[in-house]
């Protein structure tokens, strides 16, 4: 089995990426494992907070890592939240404020377009040349009211138009089958097989 870092002591995702990498013969670990620093991440895109939270795993374990980083972009906002959606209503981060200033912030707007990021990173060294990338995007808009009980942070303003449901409505099988996370995990395992 090849070890490899996650980037994130997050258990939901290192339970789902680490399940997609077992057929691969690589075995996961969180970095929490490793007593990782937690990297900066002072970037304006999801690409350079990644690549710098796997460099940074890579680095303090010598071993390859996985780092993912993920947000939501709001058309009318001009994409924001984005790198900043955990904090969008400042410290401490709370979902309950995100969502009050995400609302707030599209008040009388038409235009409701939004879609989740995720960015994944793989590494096989701190110093890699040729980092994997993969990228997903999940389309919805963001409603007024909350809807459903599953998911976290914006998943219950955040509608899909297919679905007629909100992505907090959706069963975490069901989200994981075409979320911006799932979309990404599953590019990047498809491209792991093929490099690695
Ligand atoms: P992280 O990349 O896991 O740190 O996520 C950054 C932030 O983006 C989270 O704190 C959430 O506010 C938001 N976010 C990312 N993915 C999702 C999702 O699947 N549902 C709801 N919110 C999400």
């Amino acid at each position: 089995m090849l070890k490899v870092v996650l980037a994130s002591n997050n258990k939901g995702k290192l339970r789902e990426l680490g399940a997609l990498l077992e057929p691969l013969a690589i075995e996961l670990h969180p970095q929490g494992e490793f007593d990782v620093p937690e990297a900066e991440e002072p970037y304006n895109t999801f690409l350079e907070n990644c690549l710098a939270k796997a460099r940074n795993a890579a680095c303090h374990t010598g071993l390859p890592a996985i780092a993912d980083d993920s947000g939501i972009c709001v058309d009318t906002l001009g994409g924001a939240p984005g790198v900043h959606s955990a904090r969008f209503a400042g410290e401490p981060k709370s979902d309950r404020r995100n969502n009050e200033k995400l609302v707030q912030s599209l008040a009388g707007s038409s235009n409701r377009k939004a879609h989740y990021t995720c960015v994944l990173v793989a590494v096989r060294s701190a110093d890699d040349p040729e980092p994997i990338i993969a990228e997903g995007r999940w389309y919805g808009e963001v409603i007024d009211h909350p809807q459903g009980e599953g998911g976290f942070g914006y998943d219950p303003y955040f509608f899909i138009p297919e679905a007629g449901q909100t992505a907090a409505e959706l069963s975490a099988e069901e989200k994981n089958a075409v979320s911006h996370r799932g979309q990404a995990m599953a590019k990047l395992v498809e491209e792991m097989k093929k490099r690695w």
